[in-house]
């Protein structure tokens, strides 16, 4: 491993919150697509608000979210131009549990009996751990709006992290899931498509879903 490769620990409850969001979910796994989609609107709203009183941060024009399915490479990329991340960003929010909502997501699942467990979902967010149902690496590249620097987190979900350097042409973040043997039906375009109309309806900004490897 180079260098610059710096490892770190998940802060404590972020095991415990891993592991319940992984096997307590199983079979709503498709959830995590609304979740990486629901931050990913968030942080392009977030840029757009931001760019009101800082026109250096203006969004590029047309701003999209891009799921990037490809089938050999086994990987899931969801796409933003949103406010990005820098590196004490990707610590604080996602090397910890921030948000008290997590907490009492993981407390009442934790609690709750087991045919009641996918019910709670819809009650909370789950976050960006639900990736972590589907894949068994999930890295991050993120360039936060109005900075040069960009930065990849990347965990297999057990207990640490690593952060390093990298390149990213503008503002945003990529997250790519690299996906376990038996997810793999979430690299069928037609299956994102479905799920996407599903539980993301809502969401104001477009979504494409690119052909497998396009
Ligand atoms: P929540 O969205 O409820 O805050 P999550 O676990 O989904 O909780 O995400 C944790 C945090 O990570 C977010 O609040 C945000 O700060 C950051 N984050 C996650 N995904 C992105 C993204 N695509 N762009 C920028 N920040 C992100
Ligand atoms: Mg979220």
């Amino acid at each position: 491993m180079s260098e610059t490769v710096e490892r770190h620990e998940f802060g404590a409850e972020v095991g415990r919150l891993l592991d319940l969001v992984v096997h307590a979910l199983y079979s709503e796994r498709e959830i995590f697509l609304r979740e990486l989609v629901a931050n990913a609107a968030d942080a392009v709203d977030r840029r757009r608000f931001e760019a009101l009183t800082d026109p250096a941060l203006t969004l590029p024009e047309a701003p999209k979210l891009r799921i990037l399915p490809d089938k050999e490479a086994r990987t899931l990329t969801i796409s933003d131009a949103g406010i990005g991340m820098g590196k004490a960003d990707l610590v604080e929010h996602l090397g910890t549990i921030a948000r008290s909502g997590t907490l009492a997501f993981a407390k009442s699942l934790a609690e709750a009996p087991a045919a009641d467990k996918p019910s709670l979902i819809g009650q909370f967010g789950v976050g960006f751990y639900s990736a972590f149902m589907v894949a068994d690496r999930v890295e991050v590249t993120s360039r936060r709006a109005g900075t040069e620097e960009a930065w990849l987190w990347a965990s297999e979900g057990r207990g640490d992290y690593t952060l390093a350097p990298a390149e990213r042409a503008e503002a945003g973040t990529d997250i790519v899931l690299h996906m376990k043997g038996d997810a793999e039906e979430f690299l069928e375009p037609f299956r994102l498509q479905t799920i996407i109309r599903k539980w993301a309806d809502h969401i104001a900004i477009p979504i494409t879903v690119a052909r497998d490897g396009q």
